[in-house]
């Protein structure tokens, strides 16, 4: 019997001109997301505290955190009149507080640069701080309708399937390649409903595992679908082995069942949140060596009560190794707590924004005790 040949399936026919536009306009009339709690009203305020509190987080994640942010800070003025702690205090949860940082520090420059009224020249909103150029198009696209072209991961995702791209879309010449495509695809008019719909199109048709092609308004030009390709595509990202570092946290209490917190350098992993005091791994390899770290660098006197099982975090760059050591403080130098950088923390009253390994550590320590014995 003969062998069976398949013939490869043709690429798709070219996207070009205005048919994309046209596909997502029409798609998004019916299909896209008109409840989105930024949408109403769609100010530049919302829309970018929106935008950055949806850079690596889900939008169901992030509908109860921008309810809450709204309230407290309903414009630029307040965010930027609030202590840095209460803002990193209503981002706790959400990671990246970089991000939160950033906010802030942009809201007080636009406070003092533009007379507390959002930019609306692209060059302006790329100068403040924790704003790229996806994220400044997205802004001015969805609150002012300027023709910009975004290329945030959901539509890098789209394009690079609807076009048959090839190679990781973090790298430069990819990138270039979609950002091109990107320019092309922005039509005219309509520009907040087109930024909205790609964005939609991505998070809820073609996303990253399983697309949804048999619903997708693109599927007849979509050439990763004509080639069996959407599974692979976009390309991902060239793996690396993360480097591990170690560390000793410190759960240090005192008679009144407060914790030690030492306040993090501002810039870096954790700037400027609240955390565990650290030890050096190397400093620490025994309980002779923690009892004098702590008379010499925290001012008190210890008695260590447990040694918990490491846990670990992992940051986009490294793995972070934490052992937990639980101490209890019996005596403290007058001179401790004249530390800007350090306080004692009561969980009950706590206002302060936590990093999720500090956060959990804490709530282990706190559920231990108040559990039964
Ligand atoms: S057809 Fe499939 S792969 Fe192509 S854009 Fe639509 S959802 Fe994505």
């Amino acid at each position: 019997m003969p062998a069976e040949i398949t013939a490869p399936r043709p690429l798709a026919p070219s996207v070009s001109g205005p048919w994309l536009a046209e596909r997502l306009l029409a798609w998004h009339a019916q299909h896209g997301r008109h409840q989105l709690p930024w949408q109403s009203p769609r100010t530049p305020y919302r829309v970018w505290i929106s935008e950055i509190m949806l850079q690596q987080t889900q939008v169901m994640t992030v509908i109860p955190y921008f309810e809450r942010f709204m309230q407290r800070f309903p414009d630029i003025e307040a965010l930027a009149a609030a202590p840095l702690d209460e803002v990193l205090h209503l981002w706790s949860g959400l990671g990246y507080y970089a991000r939160a940082r950033n906010l802030h520090r942009a809201a007080q420059h636009i406070c003092t640069g533009h007379g507390g009224q959002f930019p609306q020249r692209i060059d302006q909103v790329e100068a403040l701080p924790g704003i790229g150029r996806s994220t400044a198009a997205a802004i001015l696209a969805l609150s002012a309708g300027q023709r910009h072209a975004i290329l945030d991961g959901n539509v890098k995702r789209v394009l690079c399937r609807l076009h048959l791209i090839e190679g990781w879309p973090g790298a430069r010449l990819v990138e270039q390649q979609l950002w091109a495509l990107a320019e092309t695809h922005t039509p005219p008019r309509q520009v907040a409903d087109y930024t909205q719909a790609i964005m939609d199109l991505g998070a809820t048709v073609c996303t990253r595992s399983r697309p949804r092609c048999a619903e997708c308004p693109l599927q007849s030009r979509c050439a990763a679908f004509a080639n069996e390709a959407s599974a692979r595509l976009p390309t991902p990202r060239p793996r690396k082995t993360l480097p591990v570092r170690q560390t000793t946290m410190l759960l240090l209490c005192n008679e009144d069942n407060e914790l030690l917190l030492q306040r993090r350098p501002p810039s870096g992993v954790w700037g400027g949140l609240l955390s565990l005091p650290e030890i050096p791994h190397d400093v620490c390899d025994n309980d002779a060596a923690l009892h004098d770290w702590c008379r010499d660098r925290m001012q008190c006197t210890i008695v260590i009560t447990a040694h918990w099982p490491p846990l670990r975090h992992t940051f986009s760059h490294f793995h972070l190794d934490i052992t937990p050591v639980i101490a209890r403080v019996i005596a403290t130098r007058p001179t401790l707590m004249e530390r800007p950088d350090l306080v004692w923390y009561n969980h009950q009253q706590h206002r302060h924004g936590l990093a999720a390994p500090v956060s959990y550590l804490i709530n282990q320590l706190y559920r231990q005790q108040e559990a039964p014995r």
